[in-house]
């Protein structure tokens, strides 16, 4: 039954008159924060600030079925928006109302809602989706690692698009829930608190929570059938750990290593300041790969890293990361130093506390290495390129430059700037540059030239720069962490 008598002209101009004017300036969100080496990393025009996810998992089948809830405000007027995510998603809704969706390039999602988005808004949105992980290829792999008894998410920079959408780039940090569902006798291992544990017909819901802002890649999500170990540090933080039972030759190394991580973090809480995070802990699933990852709270092991018996030089670089890395972000992925060359130095110190190398000794030993032809000194830790994010000049050349600069500045302003920083930008993203000011500003000393050095010029630094080092011995002895510390050097080869 028509009621109104209005010409349709008139109705189009009422229509266009009731959309606000910055709903109407709508346009679509970028593909990409504009992060120059992944450039469609992330998305523009919101922030998330939370995720909650509701997964079910079957290890048998490698069939992950979840709904996926994320809170994020508006920042800019929205035609439409993306996630990066790589599963199959069979229905998208933007505060409540079906949106449509469609898949673009190998990793995005766009989400087209029911009317524009205003700027500045409150939004939630809520994606059901389901695949099989280790199936699905993006960017010419997998970033799920299949274990006998279940999966694992755990990899730098891409992780999340396997297991949850998202916007999938540090910059935007958020809290998180991750509940997961799997069979009685499986466990899910995450992120931060468990918060409850509860079966029912069969299946056992772990209910995990993050409270403090974390980046997607460091969020993580393991399951398997783990022994897990459950402590208390001194000071009241809850411990979780968690291995494989079936580690094998490795399972008594890898449980003398990471069930030191309460005594590490302390030792590193004397040096960074007080632990950014309200949970620790670590896991060793039982994965074929090498590498080792500072997923927030509970870093990721490979067993392999105690193919050579117990190595807490690893457990001592993974919980650095909880300050270098993950409290503080980076900006940018080519602001990488941020996060390894000062887990590398925590290694160093470690070694220097336990009486098996100093500093200055591991940092001769570097130096004297590599010969100037070499291509060590090609890579610039400061801005190594995609390709080179994770070479190995990033974590020993970086290494090197921390040492140089406590020689420069002196121990009093070298660990007061160690500690300060993660203080001063605690839960946030920084650069490598915020860093070279920061040091500036704290030691009194103009240091952009010492730091183009060390970080920014793609060859050798010469003699009178490597003063700095105060080098001793031409042929300096090999400390006796060298090996512990050398093998983990693919710690962050994260396709191995
Ligand atoms: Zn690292």
């Amino acid at each position: 039954m028509r009621t109104r008598l209005i010409a349709p002209g008139v109705a189009a101009l009422c229509a266009l008159l009731a959309i606000p004017a910055s709903a109407a300036d709508a346009t679509p969100g970028a593909p990409g924060v504009g992060d120059p080496y992944y450039p469609d990393y992330g998305n523009g025009g919101y922030d998330v600030s939370h995720y909650d996810l509701r997964l079910k998992y079957r290890p048998s089948t490698d069939r992950l079925e979840g709904t996926a809830t994320l809170l994020a405000d508006t920042t800019q007027a929205l035609s439409r928006f993306n996630l990066d995510f790589a599963l199959d998603v069979s229905e998208v809704r933007v505060n409540g109302r079906k949106a449509a969706f469609a898949r673009s390039g190998d990793h995005e999602l766009e989400i087209t809602p029911s009317a524009p988005l205003d700027k500045g808004r409150s939004i939630s949105v809520v994606v059901r989706y389901s695949g099989t992980p280790s199936k699905v290829v993006a960017s010419g792999f997998t970033s799920w690692l299949r274990t006998p008894d279940g999966g694992v998410a755990a990899n730098e920079p891409e992780s999340a698009w396997w297991w949850f959408p998202s916007n999938d780039h540090p910059t935007d940090k958020a809290t998180y829930d991750i509940s997961v569902s799997v069979p009685d006798g499986t466990q899910a291992v995450s992120n931060g608190v468990l918060v409850s544990q509860s079966s029912r017909l069969g299946w056992t819901r772990f209910n995990w929570r993050s409270s403090k802002p974390q980046a997607t890649y460091l969020a993580t999500l393991a399951v398997g059938r783990f022994d897990i170990t459950d402590n208390t540090t001194e000071s009241g933080l809850p411990v979780i750990n968690a291995y494989s039972k079936d580690l094998g030759d490795n399972a008594g190394a890898a449980r003398a290593s990471v069930e030191r991580t309460a005594e590490v973090a302390d030792w590193l809480s004397g040096i960074f300041g007080p632990y950014p995070f309200n949970a620790l802990g670590g896991y060793v699933p039982n994965v074929p790969t090498g590498y080792a990852l500072e997923t927030q709270t509970r870093p990721f092991y490979s067993p392999r890293q105690f193919a050579n018996g117990s190595n807490v030089s690893v457990v001592v670089h993974e919980l650095a990361h909880q300050w270098y890395g993950d409290s503080v972000s980076l900006k940018r992925w080519s602001d990488i130093w941020i996060n390894e060359g000062f887990a590398r130095y925590a290694q160093w110190l470690w070694s220097e506390k336990e009486g098996e190398g100093t500093g200055q000794e591991l940092a001769d030993y570097v130096y004297a290495l590599h010969p100037a032809d070499d291509p060590f000194w090609k890579v610039e830790p400061g801005d190594p390129g995609p390709d080179n994010q994770f070479a190995l000049a990033v974590y020993d050349r970086g290494a090197l430059a921390l040492q140089a600069l406590r020689n420069k500045v002196g121990d009093k302003a070298f660990f007061a700037i160690l500690e300060d920083w993660p203080t001063r930008n605690r839960g946030g993203n920084a650069s490598v540059r915020d860093f070279v000011r920061f040091a500036e500003h704290e030691s009194g000393r103009p240091l952009a030239e010492f730091f183009d050095t060390w970080l920014f010029t793609p060859a050798k630094p010469s003699a009178p720069a490597a003063a700095a080092l105060r080098l001793g011995a031409s042929r300096p002895q090999q400390p006796k962490s060298w090996k512990q510390i050398r093998a983990t050097d693919h710690i962050h080869d994260h396709r191995r």
